[in-house]
């Protein structure tokens, strides 16, 4: 089966870029060329403009979660219950949103400075729902989110089918203000190709482990070659053990999406649209700008990667999902599917550390990396850099990934949890 990212396959490749040979030597070395280490080597390179900025992906750099998410740029996510207006959670998730909203700005900032083409789409998002009662409190769902710079408005029936142009949803809440849809593909490429000359990325290179030398400085090194840094960032997102870095409280989650043909505009007259699910393991859906469809509707807790066969079955999990909106679509009409990793924490926020001197990481985007991991790019750069502000401050202090118990517990506990929140989110798939 073939497994190619939709988004890739829209994309023009860029020339691949020679893996690291030798023992070479850099200023600041950044790992994982995904968004957010592509955010951190530009701020680093703006901030150091003499010094030499390397950085280095396992595989080709702008390839991985960072180009095949969805695109949604979270300004603002769907509040739980206890994040209401008045409720106890309401003061969390208000410096939450402070965040996000920062992070979304900041990644229309990066397009407009980078004259980055990604299809990007500032008209928000829904909050929408096949079963009414999975939208509850939506007075008062509106209220929070319009307390928070929202636009937010309810869509039910008729109104919503047509700005859908599927039936399958039955109520919906329009949320402007900030949220927005990308190609990320498209969005990841034009960082890479941004990059100033003073950083130097190398692909194809496994960084396996990270060591600190007899001058304080940090060698980093894969199976053939080495880079020693005065200072190192890790982006690795849902790989940061790889470079032996166990204690993040994160876990790696694999998602698995499709995209069909473009539909006619017989079969679907809307405006391209996103819809996220109020259910964790609910389905994100898109139109997309030329008219394809695009569903994730799976989000799994494993310990080994998907099989071609595997995601074949995921592949038929997404035709139910994609027929439930649009009931004439085929299995022909899937042109592609494909897998990718986000990091996962139990409360819901990121590991955002100085992990020792010169050494800093980050992983649990939790499923908004598009826009925090622009962010969090350019903060964690900042931070390594010396500098502060209340927003960094603000990040630092929210940065509580919360506590996992050891494996296998975790384990067990974790396959439990996403058997009930798939049951829970049945109707929404
Ligand atoms: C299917 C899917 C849908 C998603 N939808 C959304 C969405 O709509 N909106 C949103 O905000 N977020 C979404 N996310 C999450 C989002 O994609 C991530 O949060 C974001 O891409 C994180 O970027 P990153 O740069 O931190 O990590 P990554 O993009 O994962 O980059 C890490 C890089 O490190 C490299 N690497 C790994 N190991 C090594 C090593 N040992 N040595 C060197 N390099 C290494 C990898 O090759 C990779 O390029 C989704 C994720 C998936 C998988």
């Amino acid at each position: 089966m073939d497994t190619t990212c939709g988004w890739i396959a829209q994309t023009d490749a860029l020339p691949a870029r020679a893996p690291l040979t030798g023992t070479q030597q850099a200023d600041w070395l950044v790992i994982g060329a995904g968004i957010t280490g592509l955010c951190a080597a530009h701020t680093l390179a703006a901030l150091h403009p003499q010094a030499r900025v390397v950085i280095i992906d396992r595989q080709c750099a702008a390839q991985g979660a960072s180009a095949r998410n969805s695109g949604f740029v979270v300004a603002h996510e769907h509040p739980a219950d206890n994040e209401l207006l008045g409720r106890p959670g309401f003061c969390g998730f208000e410096v939450d949103t402070a965040i996000s909203r920062a992070a979304s700005d900041e990644v229309r900032q990066r397009i407009t400075r980078h004259g980055i083409d990604c299809d990007f789409r500032d008209n928000g998002y829904f909050f929408a729902v096949h079963d009414a009662d999975k939208l509850n409190h939506v007075d008062a769902k509106l209220a929070t989110l319009r307390a928070l710079g929202a636009s937010a408005e309810l869509l039910q029936g008729d109104a919503l089918h047509s700005k859908l142009g599927t039936a399958h949803y039955q109520a919906g809440i329009w949320c402007g203000g900030g949220n927005a849809l990308l190609q990320p593909a498209k969005y990841v490429k034009g960082l890479l190709e941004a990059l100033p000359a003073t950083v130097t990325l190398f692909e194809n290179t496994d960084i396996t482990g990270l060591e600190r030398m007899a001058n304080g400085a940090i060698r980093a090194t894969s199976a053939s070659a080495a880079v020693e840094a005065q200072h190192v960032l890790v982006c690795l997102n849902a790989f940061i053990p790889r470079v032996g870095l166990d204690n993040s409280a994160t876990f790696p989650m694999e998602l698995s999406a499709s995209l069909t043909r473009p539909l006619t505009a017989k079969e679907c007259a809307a405006e391209p649209w996103g819809v996220l699910s109020t259910r964790p393991l609910g389905a994100t859906v898109r139109l997309t700008p030329d008219r394809r469809v695009m569903i994730r509707n799976t989000a799994e807790y494993r310990m080994r990667d998907l099989s071609n066969g595997e995601l074949q079955q995921r592949r038929h999990h997404h035709l139910r999902g994609l027929q439930r909106r649009f009931p004439w679509l085929t299995e022909q009409d899937i042109h592609y599917t494909w897998t990718g990793h986000l990091s996962a924490s139990r409360s819901g926020q990121p590991y955002f550390a100085k992990v020792e001197d010169n050494l800093y990481a980050i992983a649990g985007c939790n499923g908004s990396g598009v826009a925090r991991g622009t962010l969090w790019g350019r903060l964690m750069a900042e931070w390594a850099s010396g500098h502060s502000s209340p927003l960094l401050q603000s990040v630092i202090q929210r940065a509580q990934p919360g506590w996992l118990p050891p494996r296998p517990l975790f384990d067990l506990g974790a396959l439990l949890r996403m058997r009930v929140e798939a049951v829970r989110a049945r109707s929404e798939i």
